[in-house]
This record gives C-alpha cells, sequence and structure tokens, in this order.
C-alpha cells in the first residue's frame, strides 16, 4: 500500500491551535446572516462566498475563523480554495437568541403556508405528530393503520343494519384519531415515490461516507511518520473535502445526518483543519 520509507520517530513540532492565516474578507457577523443559514447549536454556518455549509473553527475562541476549504470533489487535481477560508466570524449572538430568530422566521413562513390550506387541524400538535410518524411509517404500513382504525372504531365508519362495515366516514365526521390516521396515509402517499428515491441515495450515500471515513482512518494513522511530504498535506485536504461533502451532499434528497453524526463529523473536521493548518505552514 505504501511504498516510500518512513523515519518513525516524530519530530516535536510546535502546537498551535490555529493559524495566523486570515482571508481578506471582512469579517463575518452572525447577526446579518439569515437564522436559517447559521448553526449555532454545531457551530457550523453558510459560507456567503461558495454557499455549503462550513464549520466554523474554535467558535469559542476570541477570534474563530471558518475552517479552510475548498468546494469540488475530493480528490479533484488542484482544487480551488475557497476565499471564504480562514474568515473570521464574529459570534455576535448567543445559542439561544439564534434559536429564537430561527423559530420567528419559520413561524412567519407557516403563516404563508397556511393562508393556501382551507382546512386547518384544529390541535396545534397534530402536524408535529404527523412530522414525526411520518417520518418513520411508509405508505403501506399508514394504510393499514388506517383500516384497521375504521374496521374497531364507531365514529369512522359507516355500517349497514346488521353491523357490517361499509366505508369508512367521511374525513370530517371521524374522531380525532382517525383524522390523523387518514391523514398520515394520505400525506405517506404522496410521498412514497421521494420516499424510495431516498433510500436508494441511501445506500448511494453510505458509500460516500464509508470512504470519507477510510481516507479520514488512513490520514490518523499517517501522522505519525515524517517527514512531512506533500502528500500527507492532500490526503488531509481531500479528507476534509470529503467530510465537508458529506455535510452538503449535492442531492436534495439524500439523507440527513443526525444530530449524533453531525456532532461526529464537526469534530472530525474540526480536528483535521488545525492539522491541516499545521501542515501548511
Ligand atoms: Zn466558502
Ligand atoms: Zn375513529
Amino acid at each position: 500500500m505504501l511504498t516510500r520509507t518512513r523515519d518513525l520517530t516524530a519530530q516535536k513540532r510546535p502546537r498551535r491551535v490555529r493559524s495566523r492565516a486570515v482571508s481578506t474578507l471582512p469579517p463575518l457577523v452572525i447577526s446579518n446572516l439569515k437564522p436559517h443559514e447559521v448553526d449555532l447549536a454545531y457551530s457550523s454556518l453558510v459560507c456567503p462566498t461558495c454557499r455549503t455549509w462550513v464549520p466554523i473553527n474554535a467558535p469559542d475562541s476570541s477570534r474563530p475563523k471558518l475552517v479552510p476549504h475548498h468546494t469540488e470533489k475530493a480528490g479533484t487535481d488542484d482544487p480551488i480554495r475557497c476565499p471564504g477560508s480562514h474568515r473570521i466570524v464574529s459570534i455576535n449572538i448567543t445559542v439561544d437568541q439564534w434559536f429564537q430568530r430561527l423559530e420567528e422566521g419559520l413561524t412567519q413562513t407557516d403563516g404563508r403556508r397556511s393562508r393556501r390550506v382551507i382546512r386547518k387541524p384544529k390541535t396545534g400538535a397534530t402536524p408535529a405528530v404527523m412530522q414525526i410518524v411520518g417520518g418513520t411509517v411508509d405508505d403501506k404500513t399508514a394504510r393499514k393503520l388506517d383500516e384497521a382504525h375504521i374496521r374497531g372504531c364507531f365514529t369512522c365508519s359507516v355500517k349497514d343494519d346488521k353491523g357490517n362495515i361499509l366505508r369508512a366516514a367521511d374525513l370530517t365526521s371521524r374522531c380525532t384519531d382517525g383524522r390523523r390516521l387518514a391523514q398520515l396515509a394520505a400525506h405517506t402517499k404522496r410521498l412514497a415515490p421521494a420516499r424510495r428515491k431516498a433510500q436508494m441515495d441511501r445506500e448511494d450515500f453510505n458509500d460516500r461516507r464509508a470512504w470519507a471515513l477510510r481516507l479520514l482512518h488512513e490520514q490518523q494513522w499517517e501522522k505519525v511518520s515524517e517527514p512531512v511530504a506533500d502528500a500527507d498535506l492532500r490526503r488531509v485536504r481531500d479528507t476534509l473535502a470529503a467530510l465537508i461533502q458529506t455535510l452538503n451532499p449535492h442531492k436534495t434528497t439524500a439523507p440527513q445526518l443526525t444530530a449524533w453524526e453531525r456532532a461526529d463529523l464537526m469534530s472530525a473536521i474540526a480536528l483535521l483543519a488545525t492539522q491541516e493548518e499545521q501542515l501548511a505552514r
């Protein structure tokens, strides 16, 4: 696998968490950015130059900066680094304030949407439940749940004199659970094609993530060797690019990372960014 000889005695290198490199662009002021383009919970934001999510290095320090990044596919020869790399970030709002802004923005969006909806569900909790269940239940399951409910519910079924079920009651006369299940069935049916496509994309995505993590693993093992060759820097940059790419899948239908997966990737990126800065000195 590796052909070049190594001197396994690592030289002691001075540690510096952040490099002095600074982008020529003016500092990014968080309060001036759109709240949905900032994620203070995970210290990342959409770089205005290249429009991708980029982690903020050392967000708690006195001079946080965007990590160095380029946006070409990992492994691209001579990738062009985004001028937003090392751009100083001014975090002038708290996480709570940011979250509040985000919520205000979402409420406004909901208001715009609701004018187009003819009949709103009565309870405010319904959309949330729908979102949670809707993401975990597929169309077939939802349909079966709905049918089972209709069979067992007096309110939701229309019966003949002998008690045989003729059909489901109209949506407006069904019970609260029945209405939710009917909505869930309709909702998942609409989403079914997208859901199946997302499943295929997920496999593709997992392949890419496995590749990124393998690069990361190789890189971590590689860093014990000296002298530091250009190949090391290239490898770190490729890994960084791969990880950032994983955070910013090109396909909009690619599965979202869980909070834990994101946090994992973020810390890996922050670590690599620090290494990259040390190697590039
Ligand atoms: Zn950028
Ligand atoms: Zn019912």
